[in-house]
């Protein structure tokens, strides 16, 4: 399948609408297309190859230079900002990229000839390009690395026509105004911002990009402006209710979702969004399947709480025996970048195993436990971290914690916490409060202090960097 060139649609058919907004500038569609030829005719001159990466922190350049990556024909292989120099330069062997874009605020003066600022870039002269006028469904418009919540960041291929799925499964559950304004703080190089970025192009619609994550500024741009769907990582949400609790400002009326994925939210903050009356609609998806394949209704929302909801229109679902999440959906990656047997290896008939653990209740809705290289044994009996974090997350003066397992002659595996506190801990204190809440097996046995947990950019702790410290 081919479709016409999402940007130049857009520009065609709604050229005044506005395409992205970074707060202090406003590009409409038409203006999007004519910087985006412009860049292209800039990136014909480097000579890039076919796939060109991108360093680039959430700001207009940047979202122009993707744009312009994708709409000459080429892919952009997407690159985390946050990595540290080894992790990066790998990233950039294993996509065997011979240029790479760099954001002016990333740039360093270390990094080797074929690193462009965008600023240098911009000072090519050229005349703009003739964009591609379609884009065809199976070719790949990006290579985005995952989390590395569970190991080595894995690079995914995604397709046009994976993205285009995504879009419109998401577009089918959450509906479009046709006032729709999508706040992007998500860091596009994530599939939760870049898939943003996708639906602006797809549906028509303005994003509003935001440089940094900052709770109080997000707040002000919710009350003050046009936004009616943002996107969070329950770290976000967490600072947002906290900032909203302090501030007591609303929202604007129009806001009308906060999408929530990327990993589990306590139930006390969730209650919280809805004493505050903030629309939270919860979904679950990955690098691999382009964006949310699960979510809830905006009308389920309140009534199942702390669900992720049912599959998105064009994805199927199911349970394996073990509740392994198993999926179908055109949004799924046709592979991993030089891991060609990966992939196939987590197929089963057809379906792909997301390595996550799950449980419906009696309407279908799906609860998502926590995955399964994370799930403990202990005496033959399974325990998630996240439902042993979220109790003790209730403990007086406990701010962090993560439970992994740790091996045990007599019970194969027991659990094991590190607690960031702001008080010193009592461990026969801890385990008394675990057992009021909790089943004896899953009680940690051991609370060990730390000054900080080890996270990847989402924010979601790398249980496996602890296990190893065991
Ligand atoms: P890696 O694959 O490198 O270990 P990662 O799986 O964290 O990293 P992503 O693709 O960014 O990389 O994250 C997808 C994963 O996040 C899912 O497989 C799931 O484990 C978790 N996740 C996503 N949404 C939710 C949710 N709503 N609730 C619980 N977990 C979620
Ligand atoms: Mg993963």
């Amino acid at each position: 399948m081919q479709t016409q060139n999402w940007l130049l649609k857009q520009a065609a058919t709604q050229p005044d609408r506005v395409a992205v907004d970074d707060g202090a500038t406003q590009l409409t569609f038409a203006q999007l297309r004519d910087r985006v030829a412009q860049l292209a005719g800039q990136l014909d001159q480097l000579a890039p190859g076919d796939k060109v990466g991108l360093l680039t922190t959430n700001r207009l350049a940047g979202y122009l230079a993707a744009l312009a990556i994708i709409c000459s024909g080429r892919t952009v292989v997407w690159l985390n900002w946050r990595l540290a120099n080894e992790e990066l330069s790998r990233q950039i062997a294993d996509s065997q990229l011979h240029c790479c874009l760099v954001a002016d605020e990333l740039w360093r003066p270390e990094m080797g000839a074929d690193f462009i600022r965008l600023q240098k870039l911009a000072e090519i002269a050229a005349a703009p390009a003739a964009l591609v006028p379609a884009f065809d469904s199976d070719r790949i418009a990006s290579i985005m690395y995952t989390s590395g919540t569970t190991g080595k960041p894995k690079g995914v291929l995604q397709t046009f026509g994976n993205h285009f799925y995504s879009a419109v499964s998401s577009a089918l559950n959450l509906g479009l105004t046709g006032q729709d304004e999508w706040l992007c703080v998500a860091p596009i190089f994530h599939i939760s911002g870049f898939s943003i970025m996708m639906r602006g192009l797809i549906y028509g619609m303005t994003v509003r990009l935001v440089a940094k994550f900052r709770p109080a500024a997000i707040e002000q741009i919710l009350a003050a402006e046009p936004v009616t769907i943002m996107s969070v990582v329950p770290f976000m949400l967490k600072k947002l209710v906290s900032q909203r609790q302090a501030s007591g400002q609303k929202y604007q009326a129009t806001f009308r979702c906060m999408l929530l994925g990327g990993g589990t939210l306590d139930r006390a903050t969730l209650a919280q969004c809805q004493q505050l009356g903030i629309p939270v609609v919860q979904c679950y998806g990955m690098t691999e399947t382009c964006s949310q394949v699960i979510a809830l209704r905006a009308s389920d929302a309140l009534a199942k709480i702390g669900s992720v909801g049912q599959p998105l229109f064009t994805t199927r679902m199911k349970l394996a025996a073990d509740g392994e999440i198993l999926l179908k959906t055109p949004a799924l990656t046709p592979g991993y970048l030089n891991l060609p047997a990966k992939l196939p290896a987590k197929m089963v008939d057809g379906w792909y195993r997301t390595g996550d653990i799950g449980h419906l209740d009696k309407d279908g809705y799906l609860y998502v436990d926590g995955r399964a290289d994370e799930m403990m044994i202990s005496g033959g009996e399974n325990i998630f971290p996240q439902e042993v974090e979220q109790v003790y997350l209730r403990y007086p003066g406990i701010r962090q914690l993560a439970v992994v397992g740790q091996p045990d002659a007599e019970w194969g595996e027991v659990p094991v916490a590190f607690v960031v506190s702001d008080q010193p801990l009592d461990q026969a204190q801890l385990v008394a409060f675990g057992y009021r809440h909790l089943a004896h097996y899953k009680v940690p046995r051991r609370y060990l202090r730390v000054a900080k947990l080890p996270t990847n950019a989402s924010g979601k702790i790398q249980r496996y960097l602890l296990r190893k410290q065991l």
